[in-house]
């Protein structure tokens, strides 16, 4: 068992003064966004921020952030970059978020005048060269952070760097760092050749007696678990699991190793930007004092999605990547079950695996009435999806914490998710005998079991008084990036005083080699 069995944080007792953090990643919302992490990086500082905290933000300036559009201003003329052999011209711009969080965006023709932000062949090379700019950039800003925040493998270098050549460098000394693993999947692996980019080739790779590929391979995720004062998972079970072989996507013996620092906070939603009360997109707002009202965007979403408009049908919503992760190969052998036994409706949008697109074509043809299927990427759909559904979707192999369950049940959908990651932190099993409960859960990665609550869900949905106080109770669940900032800042209190425990034993250390 991991030594953190629960992973709860102990407090550190230590009282909450104003920290300075620097959070740093590869998209920040609303500069640049592919996926969740952008959406984190541009909320939790907001949120630290309110707490009375100097946070600030680091990431590139791509291409197609025009400084025109963000106010970007000059911070740092051009200064030198150690890059491998030489140093690489960068420059820092200064912008902010909405609640004027600084926000500091790298500048460099060579590695980011580009349209994209991924998928380069010189990746490593650009994301080091990133982290590198900031680490200088705060010195000659004169501005210290107390902790640094890294996110994901863009970003895991600066725990290294500063356990190694920054050690005894004053200014970065006394700096702590967090570093939040959003996805173990993804984790940055090169050849030795970027050790060498990075200036770190002396210490060579992480040689792990369990791991044998972290011989041979420089992995920027391996590399942020091994050196940063405290790790962080985006939900406590995730943080559990990938202690285990079947999630930890082969570093679960080095995270075993670091299981006294790994931690789990659940992400939060944007609670002004999805709330049916106010959302624009929808056919009628509603609060959960006038949840009748949300029937009309059941029969609007009947109507685009082109399926018989009928209010009694169950309608089962999913908003999702179409890849193994999220499931599917549990959906698609059910789904003829749901709408012929089961008499639902279902709705999907998505874009993913090819396999997948035939097999929804296929179903909607099939079924022209029962299956709306939308093969795209539709912001404003997906909010008429979580306001028109009666039933989500979530059945994922794995889910470090998942956003569609939280903002269906904030628009009073209700969630039929597998228990596992952020999915169990999330959804409590309804029981009909106490009316507890917030959804339905199921167990074992198996599409009978995802049958069986769906079979329960339907069932349930016929008893519409008990349905309705399920739907309010999952619209009073609190998703607020408040309640995850707390957690952050606690987090940020034992990183530091990791690092000040580590800087006193490697000095007691080094007292003894002397004598
Ligand atoms: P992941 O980050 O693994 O893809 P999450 O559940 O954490 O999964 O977040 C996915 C987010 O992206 C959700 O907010 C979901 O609504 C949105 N999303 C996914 N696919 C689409 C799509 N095709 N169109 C619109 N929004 C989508």
């Amino acid at each position: 068992m991991p030594r953190h069995a629960d992973h709860e944080m102990p407090s550190t007792g230590e009282p909450q003064t104003p920290l300075k953090i620097l959070l740093l990643a590869a998209e920040v919302v609303p500069f640049a966004k592919t996926g969740g992490l952008a959406d984190v990086a541009g909320s939790l500082p907001q949120a630290v921020h309110a707490l009375g905290h100097d946070v600030r933000v680091g990431m590139p300036r791509y291409g197609r952030i025009r400084p025109e559009q963000f106010n970007l201003t000059r911070a740092l003329d051009s200064f030198p970059v150690p890059m491998d052999d030489h140093t690489e011209p960068a420059e820092l711009m200064q912008t902010t978020l909405e609640n004027n969080v600084p926000v500091y965006m790298v500048e460099s023709v060579r590695y980011f005048d580009r349209d994209g932000i991924y998928m380069y062949p010189d990746d490593a090379e650009r994301f080091i060269f990133f982290c590198r700019s900031m680490l200088e950039g705060i010195k000659r800003l004169g501005w210290q952070p107390d902790v640094i925040h890294c996110h994901d493998w863009h970003t895991a270098l600066v725990p290294n760097w500063l356990k190694t050549i920054y050690a005894h460098d004053p200014f970065y000394t006394n700096i702590a760092s967090v570093y939040t693993i959003h996805n173990l999947a993804y984790q940055g692996v090169f050849g030795y050749r970027v050790l060498e980019i990075a200036g770190i080739d002396e210490y060579g790779f992480i040689v792990h007696p369990d791991i044998v590929d972290l011989n041979e391979v420089v992995d920027f995720m391996g590399r942020g678990i091994h050196f940063a004062d405290v790790i962080s998972a985006v939900s406590k079970t995730y943080a559990r699991e990938i202690l285990t072989p079947e999630f930890g996507e082969k570093l679960d013996p080095l995270l075993r190793d670091r299981s006294d620092r790994l931690f789990g906070v659940l992400n939060g939603i944007d609670l002004k930007e999805f709330d049916p009360a106010t959302d624009p997109y929808l056919e009628a707002n509603y609060t959960r004092e006038s949840l009748d009202r949300r029937l009309q965007n059941k029969l609007a979403l009947q109507r685009e999605a082109g399926l018989l408009q009928d209010p009694h049908a169950p309608v089962v919503g999913i908003i999702a990547r179409l890849t193994d992760q999220k499931g599917f190969d549990l959906i698609t052998p059910i789904v003829e079950g749901l709408l012929q036994h089961l008499g639902a409706q279902f709705v999907l949008l998505g874009t993913g695996e090819q396999r997948y697109h035939d097999f929804f074509v296929e179903l909607a043809t099939r079924y022209p009435q029962q299956a709306g299927i939308f093969l795209t990427f539709n912001a404003s759909l997906a909010r008429r999806i979580y306001a028109g559904s009666d039933l989500f979707l979530m059945p994922s192999r794995f889910e470090p914490c998942g956003l569609g369950q939280m903002i269906a049940m904030r628009y009073g959908g209700v969630p039929v998710v597998r228990a596992i990651g952020g999915l169990a932190d999330t959804v409590q099993d309804f029981d009909p005998a106490t009316g507890a409960g917030t959804g339905f859960v199921f167990e074992a990665y198996d599409p009978m079991a995802l049958y069986t609550a769906l079979v329960r869900a339907v069932e349930t949905y016929r008893h519409q008084d008990t349905w309705h106080k399920l739907q309010v109770r999952c619209m009073q669940q609190d998703f607020s990036w408040e309640r995850s900032a707390h957690k952050y800042v606690e987090l940020y209190s034992r990183a530091r005083a990791f690092n000040a425990q580590d800087r006193e034993m490697s000095g007691a250390r080094h007292q003894q080699t002397r004598i």
